[in-house]
């Protein structure tokens, strides 16, 4: 994108705890149509676009691509690029993400740190903003799902809050687009002014003269010092004055448990901040109906059956008549008329008959073999993503979790395996939805333990050929024998090579 006729181009860098609305804002500002969802490792990767709305003459108005030309040879024209950080807790640095966010604030400087905080979680979301605003960077505080909290019976009194940790405070609903302009608007007044909020959490006087100190010697945003503080390992390790070494010793003479004492100061602030600005105004009709569902679904003693239920029904429709009708529909367009068509075409032309056999025989039917699994794919990952987004995988991660923790798993790796048993490669896909790397390897390697519909014909051959007496008790153990072995190689795999 062409930076020169445009005026300046702004950075804003998204950031906020997972589940906080980044995707949806960032598809909002960028309009681009990204994956919406807990598909793990789509935050992970470093997302950048282009801010759709602009700033034009103080006012704000919605820019679509026929405007643009209008506006290029205009100074006033300001450029953002959205840039979206790895959802975060906090910004210790307990993993890649936090590193990979940390890192880029303090070396790549972003012009403002777009905080997104879900309004109905408040109280965690927070704890990351008190650590955002040390950083140093302008910032504005966008709270998401003001629908979902008024939907909860409550209100936030936004000036309040804006007021009381002292950044600019924009209320927002992603997913409706409510309040986006505005927020554009507000963040590039601050990025514009290069305005940076006092910081909210203050420590006891010598604690905050030694991160004065610290600042000054090792020219450190305040977070920085901070964490020296707290003896985070990776900023030690790159301490530039020996005087850095003093303060932090005798500080952490005075305060013994520095990480907990800064924890807590932080938790202390939030919890003030919470409660001048939030109240209750009404019932919870979201509470009162995730509870009459959960009662439903998380019944002692229905839960179980209700859960077997439902992976049966989408058993039956991927692997059973529906999604083998498709598959063999696939197969069939694909691999009988086209190949046909395409070989009556090269007889025609009377092409080499090695050339033709490569096409027909080698290309078409090499990718049709991948291409007649599409449909079970595809009806897999839509079932998968509808009990994602209606939040039952989660209800089912907690009825399952008991038994998986034992295999060193989390109970969303139920449902991959079941899928093993109809068919691995869309069963070995869906591993994509489970949220940590180690989750999904582990998985991963066991899907394929679980014989699938494949494996049957193979099995029916050997048993009757070799135990024809016993074909069914010999069968029916080589499929306990294969969920057996997968059990023992999870213990294993998840004791050496992957562990926690
Ligand atoms: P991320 O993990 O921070 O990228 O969060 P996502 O953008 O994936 O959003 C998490 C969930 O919150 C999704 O199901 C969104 O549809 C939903 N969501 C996002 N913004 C809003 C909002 O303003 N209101 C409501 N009610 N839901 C929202
Ligand atoms: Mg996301």
């Amino acid at each position: 994108m062409a930076k020169t006729n445009l005026g300046k181009e702004f950075v804003f860098a998204l950031a906020g705890n997972p589940n906080s609305g980044k995707t949806t804002l960032f598809n909002e500002l960028t309009g681009s149509h990204y994956q919406v969802g807990n598909w793990a490792g789509v935050t992970v990767e470093r997302k950048e676009g282009i801010c759709k709305y602009v700033f034009h003459d103080h006012i704000t108005h919605f820019d679509t691509h026929e405007h643009e030309s209008e506006h290029k040879h205009d100074e006033s024209h300001n450029h953002i690029r959205i840039v979206d950080l790895p959802g975060i807790y906090s910004l210790s640095p307990n993993s890649a993400e936090e590193v990979i966010t940390r890192d880029y604030i303090i070396k790549e400087k972003p012009d403002l740190i777009l905080n997104i905080v879900d309004a109905t979680n408040l109280e965690r979301n927070l704890y990351l903003t008190t650590q955002l605003a040390e950083m140093e960077t302008p910032m504005v505080v966008a709270l998401n799902m003001m629908d979902a909290l008024e939907e909860n019976g409550f209100s936030i009194d936004v000036e309040k809050l804006e007021e009381k940790i002292g950044i600019k405070t924009m209320p927002i609903s992603a997913s409706k687009g409510r309040g986006v302009q505005d927020l554009v608007t507000a963040s590039l007044a601050v990025a514009a002014n290069h305005e940076i909020g006092k910081y909210p959490v203050t420590y006891k006087p010598h604690t905050e003269k030694a991160v004065n100190e610290i600042k000054r010697a090792e020219n450190l945003p305040r977070l920085c010092a901070v964490k020296l503080l707290e003896n985070d390992s990776r900023l030690i390790s790159n301490i530039q004055n020996s005087k850095t070494h003093e303060i932090i010793e005798n500080e952490n003479k005075i305060i013994r448990d520095m990480e907990t004492y800064i924890a807590e100061e932080r938790y202390r602030f939030i919890k003030s901040v919470v409660k001048a600005s939030v109240s209750k105004t009404g019932p919870n009709r979201q509470a009162e109906r995730t509870k009459k569902i959960d009662s439903v679904v998380n019944h002692p003693i229905f839960a179980i059956p209700i859960f077997i239920g439902i992976m049966f029904l989408i058993f039956q429709i991927t692997f059973g008549a529906f999604g083998t009708m498709l598959s063999d529909g696939v197969d069939m367009l694909f691999n009988v008329y086209f190949a046909d068509f395409v070989s009556s075409c090269l007889d025609k032309w009377s092409v080499a008959p090695f050339l033709s056999g490569l096409i027909v025989a080698g290309i078409i039917s090499g990718v049709g073999g991948v291409v007649t699994f599409f449909p079970q794919i595809m009806l897999l990952f839509l079932f998968l993503s509808f009990l994602e987004d209606s939040g039952y995988m989660a209800r089912t991660a907690f009825i399952m979790d008991k038994l998986f923790i034992k295999l060193g798993l989390s109970g969303k790796s139920f449902v991959p395996m079941i899928m093993g048993f109809g068919c691995s490669v869309p069963a070995i896909m869906s591993v994509r939805t489970l949220e940590n790397e180690r989750d999904r390897k582990l998985t991963l390697l066991l899907v394929p333990f679980m014989s699938c519909g494949a494996k049957m014909p193979v099995y029916a051959i050997f048993t009757a050929a070799l135990f024809p007496e016993h074909a069914g008790a010999v069968t029916f153990s080589l499929y306990f024998l294969g969920i057996l072995l997968g059990i023992i190689s999870g213990l294993i795999f998840s004791k050496t090579f992957i562990k926690g």
